[in-house]
């Protein structure tokens, strides 16, 4: 992730920043930070001969069109044709770190944010770091669906952290491998994984554990025994999960508090009863 300023320079005689042509670049940096090339929020301020916008690039190649959709590309011609000019990209900082990921040779990736995450929810298993989704072979609506995932699961976290009356709710939605959000989460695994061929897990959180058995909880999808019994990255890596069932593509970590036991049955396997089989 780099920090970088885009500008867009009025050239095209009698251009003028009126509504519109802001209106047309923030629709173009509002859609380059849903399909992965921009991270977070962008601020855009009006300049003497135009205008620019500071923000977090998820690589500092992120800006090239062949990394852009045919949606940013067609906002791009559309001010391209207001003002005359292509928008200029200075890349902010002193040290540069270039080198574009080597994901295809990951034994495994997944799928996580959080709260306070606004990178990408593509992650690596060596390493754990987001990886610029753009560098995948996923379409225009792959890359977006991931975009609307991410920002929905973030929105469950912070409700969750909030403590108020959706607390529960909200963190049912994030720990169980079968709520809405999880089914979402896992279906972008599902496209990941078919259209790279690396084996693409689902996390699922777990923050209230038993102060017994914990470690002999089963995975909350099959009901199969899932605690790792080697390290499945370094050690130091967050993607150095405790749990992990390969065939439901799960993988969860130990659990954070011992004190409500109430609470954590929640995500846990529940054996289905005969009737819901029926
Ligand atoms: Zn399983």
């Amino acid at each position: 992730m780099v920090a970088a300023k885009l500008i867009f320079n009025l050239s095209k005689k009698g251009s003028d920043k009126d509504c519109e042509v802001r209106d047309l670049i923030e629709g173009y940096l509002a859609g380059l930070s849903k399909y992965g090339n921009i991270w977070g929020e962008f601020v855009l301020s009006s300049k003497k001969k135009g205008f620019q916008a500071y923000t977090y690039l998820s690589h500092p190649n992120a800006m090239a069109k062949k990394y852009q959709t045919k949606h940013t590309k067609k906002d791009l011609e559309n001010i391209y044709e207001k003002i005359g000019e292509n928008p200029k990209c200075e890349i902010l900082g002193d040290k540069i770190d270039r080198t574009v990921p080597k994901w295809k040779t990951e034994s495994f990736l997944y799928i996580f944010t959080h709260a306070f995450d606004f990178t990408s929810p593509v992650c690596l298993g060596s390493s754990g770091k987001a990886l610029p989704i753009y560098f995948l072979p996923l379409s225009a609506g792959d890359r977006e669906r991931a975009y609307f995932w991410a920002s929905s699961y973030r929105d469950h976290d912070r409700i969750w952290l909030s403590s108020d009356e959706l607390e529960i709710p909200a963190y049912k939605q994030m720990v169980e491998p079968d709520s809405g959000l999880s089914k979402k989460g896992r279906k972008i695994c599902d496209i990941v994984e078919k259209k790279t061929g690396i084996p693409t897990y689902y996390f699922l959180n777990r923050y209230w554990g038993r102060i017994e058995n914990e470690d002999n909880r089963l995975c909350p999808r099959c009901g199969s025994e899932w605690r790792v019994e080697e390290e499945i990255a370094p050690s130091k890596s967050f993607s150095n999960f405790a749990f992990q069932c390969k065939p439901c593509r799960l993988v969860s970590c130990e659990a954070d508090s011992f004190e409500d036991e109430r609470h954590a049955r929640i995500g846990e396997y529940k054996l289905k009863k005969s009737t819901d089989t029926d």
